[in-house]
């Protein structure tokens, strides 16, 4: 599913949906250029579960944990480039959390083998393409659910 967010409000407004919408366990990867949107997307995905922190970027700590409906990891793996550092990441990929990794190719080794897969592209100063591509059967399922909550 591919859209495109006219506005930071389009893509807040998305994030929300997207963050109800999304299920115990779930992963999602954002791939997409330094202010692309991934950090804003991951705060309103954050927003529509529930979750009451401000959350900031987290590319100095790499991970960053909140509790709303779930629990919330966010990751920004931007510093782990050319590192195999294990940061323990099995115990945030339980079935239980959800997990929002920004620069995620960086703990390729890491990553569990399904997930929702998010690119943001850049196509003007407030026009951004969205695109979700599914890997297994919950998150097709999930991409289903949230196409017929959207309107684009
Ligand atoms: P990243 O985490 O990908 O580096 P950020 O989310 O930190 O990117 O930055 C995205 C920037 O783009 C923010 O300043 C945000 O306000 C701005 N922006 C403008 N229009 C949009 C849009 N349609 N969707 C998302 N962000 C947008
Ligand atoms: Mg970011």
């Amino acid at each position: 599913m591919k859209l495109v967010t006219n506005s930071l409000e389009d893509t807040v407004e998305l994030g929300n949906r997207l963050g109800q919408t999304l299920k115990p366990g779930m992963t999602l990867l954002l791939e997409g250029d330094l202010g692309a949107g991934k950090t804003t997307l991951s705060q309103s995905i954050g927003k529509g579960l529930g979750v009451k922190r401000h959350m900031t970027s987290p590319t100095f700590s790499i991970i960053k944990s909140y509790k709303g409906k779930y629990r919330v990891h966010h990751m920004d793996c931007y510093r782990l480039e050319g590192s195999d550092e294990d940061l323990g990441f099995d115990e945030y990929f339980n079935d239980e959390d959800i997990v929002l990794v920004e620069w995620y190719t960086f703990i390729e080794d890491y990553l569990p083998s399904e997930y929702l897969h998010v690119a943001i592209r850049y196509i003007d100063e407030t026009t951004r393409e969205i695109e979700f591509t599914p890997v297994g059967d919950k998150y097709i399922e999930l991409v289903g659910e949230l196409s017929e909550n959207t309107i684009n």
